[in-house]
């Protein structure tokens, strides 16, 4: 049996990051997803992509958001140039639209104190960006920093990525347990096969938690379900709106992702009644040219997300050659390539560039 140098569990956006990362250095790398790879959370998300991070204050997480959207162009391009797959990365802007000026204020100076530049808009502004006039009084500003991509388009692209540098990737053969013998991980096991390897990644999303029992950790991850809605319009959006945790991306093509909810509900896969309606609501009163659009489907993902919302990501204490990546809640998307980095350098012993302490697993236990 051949033993690879690295194995990771689950095919996401983070998986598939981590694997293309490290198969660039020239390891050998197998990726094994329960499914298709890049069918979950990473498919269902919006694909925003912030330039920094306002809402959690941790230093080295807003490190982490900034240096990400700046990675953004470079694998963008590499990843056309190895598959000719266009994600349709692009710096889009963002309206935001806040509860009170004194929201606006505070947001405002938590992205310029990070160097990120942002401009209020008043109300006359909002309408040329279609918003409804008297959602802005005072409360929105421009971030003009705000990117994009198309979440299947870049999935399909690390997909065939990965396979260009050589990546194995296993559909279809859902891990069911991992063996370990003093303080080594030694197989993988799934229906049909045990898997060797040197080091291996834990990248399963909502689903890690599932490794728990085999390894003797804590691994608290939970689903937190979103729903999002698809717009087909005649493309009078051209920049991202957000209020709060709800939002309006505009792909390219015309059409316009509605998201998302956040519950707390397992893994129920199904759009709610309740939920369509609110996220429809929400958008047509802030966007009321919108009411005349075509709805074209629905769909709903689960995030991962630990009882701090913050990452998991690091080394998988106690074992020496454990690694794990998830927990990346609302953010995995945009964190992607400096996660697939930060585990590149981890695994091949270096110093990761961004100081990890604050995301060891080892702080649920
Ligand atoms: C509605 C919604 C909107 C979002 N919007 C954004 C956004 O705008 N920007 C942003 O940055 N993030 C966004 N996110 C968050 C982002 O999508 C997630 O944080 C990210 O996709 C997580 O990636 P992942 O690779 O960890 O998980 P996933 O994409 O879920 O991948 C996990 C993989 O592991 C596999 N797996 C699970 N168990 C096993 C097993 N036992 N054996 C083998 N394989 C297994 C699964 O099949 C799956 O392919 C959004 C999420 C949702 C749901």
């Amino acid at each position: 049996m051949s033993v690879d140098d690295v194995l990771v569990i689950g095919g996401g956006v983070v998986g598939l990051s981590i694997a293309l990362e490290l198969a660039e250095s020239h390891l050998k790398v197998h990726v094994i997803d329960r499914g298709r790879v890049g069918q979950e959370a990473s498919w269902a998300g919006a694909g925003m992509i912030p330039p920094g991070e306002i809402h959690f204050e941790n230093e080295s997480y807003r490190k982490m958001a900034r240096l990400s959207s700046q990675m953004w162009p470079v694998l963008s391009d590499r990843i056309h140039e190895l598959t000719g797959i266009d994600n349709e990365y692009r710096n889009c802007g963002a309206v935001i639209v806040t509860p009170s000026s004194s929201h606006r204020e505070i947001e405002q100076q938590a992205w310029n104190d990070q160097g990120i530049q942002t401009e209020q808009l008043a109300a006359s502004d909002c309408q040329k960006y279609q918003v409804e006039q008297s959602a802005c009084e005072g409360k929105a500003y421009l971030l003009a920093g705000q990117s994009q991509a198309r979440n299947p388009r870049h999935l399909n692209a690390m997909k065939f990525a990965c396979l260009a540098r050589g990546v194995k990737i296993t559909e279809h053969q859902p891990v069911r347990s991992i063996e370990t013998k003093a303080e080594k991980i030694t197989a993988v096991v799934t229906d049909s096969a045990r898997y060797q390897s040197s080091h291996v990644v834990i990248a399963a999303g909502a689903w890690s938690k599932e490794f728990e029992q085999s390894l003797h950790v804590s691994i608290p991850v939970s689903p937190i379900r979103g729903q999002i809605v698809l717009l087909k319009t005649v493309g009078q959006l051209k920049q991202i709106i957000e209020q709060k945790k709800r939002y309006l991306v505009p792909r390219r093509d015309g059409y316009v992702l509605i998201g998302a909810t956040e519950e707390h509900v397992g893994f129920v896969r199904q759009n709610t009644a309740s939920a369509v309606r609110n996220l429809i609501q929400f958008a047509t009163e802030l966007v009321p040219s919108l009411n005349e659009a075509e709805v074209e489907k629905c769909w709903v993902g689960f995030r991962p997300g630990s009882p701090d919302k913050l990452p998991i990501l690091g080394r998988l204490e106690p074992w020496e050659n454990g690694f794990i990546a998830t927990a990346q809640y609302r953010a995995g998307l945009s964190l992607s390539p400096v996660t697939g980095r930060l585990m590149r350098q981890l695994i091949l012993n270096e110093t990761p560039e961004i100081e990890l302490d604050d995301f060891s697993s080892s702080r649920f236990s």
